[in-house]
């Protein structure tokens, strides 16, 4: 062991556990990819300002839990924390929202960064993949991203999820709404942090876990009451369409989200083996973000999913994900001429698209075979000076044992057949 640790929060990824993230990361992405999403990747770090204002001054991401660093040439960045505001800047900046037709649909999967106090399901490094359907306003689309999340969680053989669907009003209702909410939490009996966080942002409180808080809030004014003409008839269709697709949801008039500038459809997938953490994924639209970091209207919506709590969650469901072995044939060669010929058939096979590997290190039989055993692979190909002589490898099938003479003459194809 090195003296050095992965750092309070953080966890690596080491194989065999690490083919999982991959899966999963291309389980999230297949449906998107299959939708006209296309893929974006942005820096790790921005400007601290755009968070600032495309997250919000009040969130606790900003507040608490942003990496914050300032470089030798004084500018200040922040590690990213979550995706939407970066993919924005950059759909932005690359005038992709004048390109072509709207909605711009972009897909992104990558590393996170908060400082929390870490936990069980809560790191201060973790992974997202996420969508963003940038520039129009349609109930479609919101349900377009909804039905393709639940795709992708089926897909993985998850089944103990949840979605909870909201609508959190415009810029119509909402400070109607904002204004009553805050009416009635200035009569509770509350913390001065809490006090003050619904002066700020009066829907935040409705989000707090806390169960003297929310024992207080089952009177409060629901914004479902509230929403105006436009919002209830958005909010229905979206509703409608995902009913229609044969998936399942919970309306959940009390959900509000962390991030300040979700407007209208909010949602999020939650697990119900996750105990505390339990939120897999969120999302919903961001009608007013694009204005907010100096953008024309551009009414959006998107949604995040977290890989780390995703990977807990198959986990939780003991689902065993069909991971196929890396390697397909092990080369076992027995003495230093073996060596140089097998050593070339691996090369040739690997450019054949047959996965392969060999016993380095000069190692005997005995520790050979156990390393074919090890990796998976159906078949080995052991060879000493007298097969090679004779113009022959054994060719050993590792699950029946049987072993058969094969001419080193068309050997590629030979063992392409066999693994057919
Ligand atoms: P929570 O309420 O659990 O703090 P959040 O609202 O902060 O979640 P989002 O910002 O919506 O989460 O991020 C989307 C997803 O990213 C979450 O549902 C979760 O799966 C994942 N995620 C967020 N923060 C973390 C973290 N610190 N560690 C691991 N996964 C995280
Ligand atoms: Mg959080």
């Amino acid at each position: 062991m090195s003296t050095f640790k992965a750092p309070k929060g953080t966890y690596d990824l080491i194989p065999p556990f690490s083919a999982q993230y991959l899966a999963v990361r291309e389980a999230i992405s297949a449906p998107l990819r299959k939708a006209g999403y296309g893929y974006v990747e942005t820096p790790g770090f921005e400007d601290v300002e755009l968070f600032a204002r495309g997250v919000g001054e009040s969130t606790d991401i900003v507040t608490k839990e942003m990496f914050t660093l300032t470089t030798k040439g004084g500018a200040n960045l922040a590690l990213r924390p979550e995706g939407t505001a970066s993919v924005l800047r950059a759909a932005l900046e690359a005038n992709l929202h004048k390109a072509g037709g709207l909605p711009v649909k972009l897909w992104y999967s990558g590393s996170y960064y908060r400082y929390e106090r870490p936990q069980k399901g809560r790191y201060r490094h973790f992974s997202q993949v996420g969508a963003e359907a940038i520039g129009a306003e349609d109930p479609a689309l919101d349900a377009e991203l909804i039905i393709l999340a639940d795709q992708a969680y089926r897909s993985l053989g998850l089944r103990n999820f949840r979605i909870l669907l909201n609508s959190l009003g415009d810029k119509e209702c909402r400070p109607v709404y904002r204004e009553a909410l805050q009416g009635f939490l200035r009569g509770l009996d509350l913390d001065e942090e809490t006090l003050r966080r619904a002066e700020i942002n009066p829907l935040r409180v409705l989000d707090d876990k806390r169960p003297d808080v929310q024992k207080q809030l089952v009177d409060a004014p629901l914004l479902r009451d509230h929403l105006c003409e436009a919002c209830k008839a958005y909010h229905e269709e979206v509703r409608s369409l995902i009913t229609a697709a044969g998936v399942a949801f919970e309306d959940d008039l009390k959900l509000v989200r962390g991030l300040d500038y979700y407007t209208r459809t909010t949602f999020e997938f939650v697990h119900d083996g996750l105990g505390s953490q339990s939120a897999v994924g969120g999302g919903g639209r961001y009608d007013g973000l694009s204005e907010m970091i100096g953008g024309p209207a551009l009414p959006s919506v998107g949604w995040a999913l977290g890989v780390d709590r995703t990977v807990l969650a198959l986990e939780a469901e003991g689902v065993e994900l069909d991971i196929p072995p890396v390697t397909e044939v092990y080369a076992v060669p027995l003495g230093d001429e073996a060596k140089r010929v097998l050593f070339g058939i691996v090369t040739q096979l690997r450019t054949a698209d047959i996965a392969a590997d060999f016993s380095y290190g000069g190692k005997g039989m005995k520790a050979a075979m156990k390393g074919a055993n090890r990796s998976g692979a159906r078949l080995a190909l052991i060879a000493g000076d007298r097969d090679l002589a004779d113009g022959v490898v054994q060719l050993k099938d590792m699950e029946s044992g049987e072993q058969t003479a094969v001419a080193l003459e068309g050997l590629v194809e030979t063992v392409r057949a066999k693994l057919a």
